[in-house]
């Protein structure tokens, strides 16, 4: 990818999953990463090692990593943790807003504080390191560019899970409203529709053969999605290969947004 070498990037939420393999993607086209973790620094040292190892294998061996702390939920540890990310790199070119969890449960029964635990995170989350990128690339008057992970349910509802579907729902208009507030300062704005995409946050399908037949048959690349994949969607939109491409979110779902079930038409005669 064009103009990801010596980039300086913050991966939220990088001790698993989708961010762990985005911020060895990153490292592989020779970028620095600061991996986020929320509680301890051994919860990112996998993460530290993958990225280790990339460097090692692709002789990128001027790469730096470092891990910084932080709840994206506390607006004060969002704001240390970019303290110490740019003291720790320099500065900050390129944000991926990852953390993410999700709470299922009817939604007749959701307490408000397990609504307000995944807007929290999600959604305000996002805002909070989103502004605080921003305010940085300002304060420096250089472009920059964020990427919201978002969902396929930023647009495909997912009852029993409230607290999710608002928060991507909101995620989309996140990614819009702040990518045309910006434009004209050289700020990229972009969000990835992830489908159905092996990590540990949906182990309780993936390990379970029967469940996992019954969500394969929706897909209609016929499987789950691997971090990987994710990872390499995040280099492309945050690399200058994406450069005219803002306010857009790049669904990377095995086709999951094509609504399947319309294979054979049965709308219409
Ligand atoms: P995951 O494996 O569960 O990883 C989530 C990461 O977010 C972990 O590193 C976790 O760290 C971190 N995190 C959670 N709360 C945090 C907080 N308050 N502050 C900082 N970090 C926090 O999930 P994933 O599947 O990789 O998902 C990553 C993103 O992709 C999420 O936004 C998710 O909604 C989205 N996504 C995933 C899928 C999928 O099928 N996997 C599909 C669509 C969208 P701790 O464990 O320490 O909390």
């Amino acid at each position: 990818m064009q103009g990801l070498k010596d980039k300086n990037v913050l991966i939220t939420g990088g001790t698993a999953g989708i961010g762990q393999a985005t911020a060895v993607r990153f490292a592989g086209e020779g970028a620095h990463v600061a991996i986020n973790y929320r509680k301890t620094p051994e919860d990112a040292k996998e993460t530290e090692e993958q990225v280790q190892q990339c460097i090692r294998q692709v002789g990128e061996f001027g790469v730096k990593h470092a891990l910084v702390q932080g709840d994206v939920s506390d607006e004060q540890q969002v704001q240390a943790m970019f303290e110490d990310a740019i003291a720790k790199l320099g500065h900050i070119d390129i944000l991926i807003n990852n953390a993410g969890i999700q709470i299922q449960k009817p939604s007749e029964q959701m307490t408000s504080e397990e609504i307000n635990k995944v807007l929290d995170v999600n959604l305000k989350g996002a805002f909070y390191c989103g502004q605080a990128a921003i305010r940085h690339f300002l304060d420096r008057e250089m472009p920059g560019v964020i990427i919201n992970i978002s969902s396929v349910h930023q647009i495909i509802p997912k009852p029993g899970f409230i607290g999710y579907s608002m928060s991507k729902g909101g995620m989309q208009n996140l990614t819009r409203t702040l990518a045309l507030e910006y434009a004209d300062r050289g700020i990229r704005v972009n969000g990835i529709g992830p489908g159905a995409t092996i990590t540990p946050m949906n182990k309780s399908w993936a390990d379970d053969p029967e469940k996992a037949k019954d969500i394969l048959q929706h897909i209609p690349l016929g499987r789950a999605g691997i971090a990987d994949e994710m990872g390499a969607a995040a280099t492309f939109l945050a690399s200058d290969d994406a450069s005219y491409i803002t306010g857009q979110t790049l669904f990377v779902d095995g086709g999951i947004t094509l609504y399947p079930d319309f294979r054979n038409a049965w709308s219409s005669d």
